[in-house]
């Protein structure tokens, strides 16, 4: 894992924020939209730490069983499982829990003590109460945009983090991901980027989501690999952000003023 070197284009001052709140064992939120790069940078983040990462998609059957672990049985009888919290912290790695605010709220039991100066973990089912090994890393994201008011995170929980908000990068930043990550030619890549941004524009009026920066890696890719890239914008860049024919319709003819 520590020789694939994971590409990652840094946006701001993250990489010294996140190794800052490493090596003092602070907790960290990173709150942006879909596809900009968090999950990237946490991933790039381990490899460069050399740390053991344990990604979980939140969603909102998720329980703090699920996190923690759970009795299985086997065939010598019930055994005990743990969960991907709790193995991040007895191994002391990264746990990183993607989209935290659709978990179910009993996960906020175990996360409180691990979040805070405490940094344990009690273990409900088996009565042991884990103290975090050193390394350990508690990452938590979401994307405020899909926030309701029931989904909120609870002030009580959200100030024990430190906390970091992404965006989609600057457009030189977001032409250089889709060189590296995509093979874009900088040609292509300087008109996808334009695109992005003149179409994020349209976002305020009928939109509920804008194009992400792993759209335009979609894009770029298939665009590189001989597609039509009007028919590329339309699965990539129009159909993937609105269901109704209009709107559509007024993406792509955008993306004719490009393609
Ligand atoms: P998020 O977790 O914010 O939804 P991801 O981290 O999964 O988004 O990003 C989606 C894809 O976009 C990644 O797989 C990667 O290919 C690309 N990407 C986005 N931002 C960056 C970046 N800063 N550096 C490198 N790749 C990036």
């Amino acid at each position: 894992m520590s020789n694939s070197n994971l590409f990652y284009q840094e946006q701001s001052n993250e990489v010294s924020l996140f190794n800052y709140a490493f090596e003092h064992e602070l907790p960290v939120l990173i709150k942006g939209p879909t596809g900009c790069g968090k999950t990237r940078f946490v991933a790039h983040m381990a490899e460069k730490l050399n740390k053991p990462l344990y990604t979980v998609a939140c969603h909102d059957d998720l329980t703090a069983a699920d996190l923690v672990g759970r009795h299985l049985i086997g065939p010598q009888g019930t055994y005990w499982q743990d969960g991907p919290l709790t193995k991040a912290v007895r191994e002391g790695g990264i746990c990183y829990l993607d989209e935290v605010v659709e978990a179910r709220k009993d996960t906020t039991v175990v996360l409180h003590p691990l979040a805070d100066d405490r940094r344990v973990l009690p273990l409900e089912r088996t009565g042991e109460l884990l103290e975090a090994a050193p390394g350990f890393m508690l990452v938590v994201s979401y994307n405020p945009g899909y926030q309701n008011l029931l989904k909120g995170m609870k002030p009580s929980t959200r100030q024990r983090f430190v906390a970091l908000r992404f965006d989609y990068p600057s457009a030189e930043l977001e032409q250089q991901i889709l060189i590296k990550e995509a093979g874009a030619d900088p040609h292509l890549a300087f008109k996808l980027v334009e695109l992005a941004t003149a179409l994020r524009r349209l976002e305020q009026n009928d939109l509920d989501e804008v194009a992400s920066t792993r759209l335009l890696i979609y894009a770029a890719r298939m665009i590189g690999s001989g597609m039509a890239p009007l028919e590329v914008c339309r699965c990539c860049l129009a159909e993937p952000l609105s269901d109704d024919p209009q709107t559509v319709k007024a993406l792509m003819d955008v993306a004719k003023i490009y393609f």
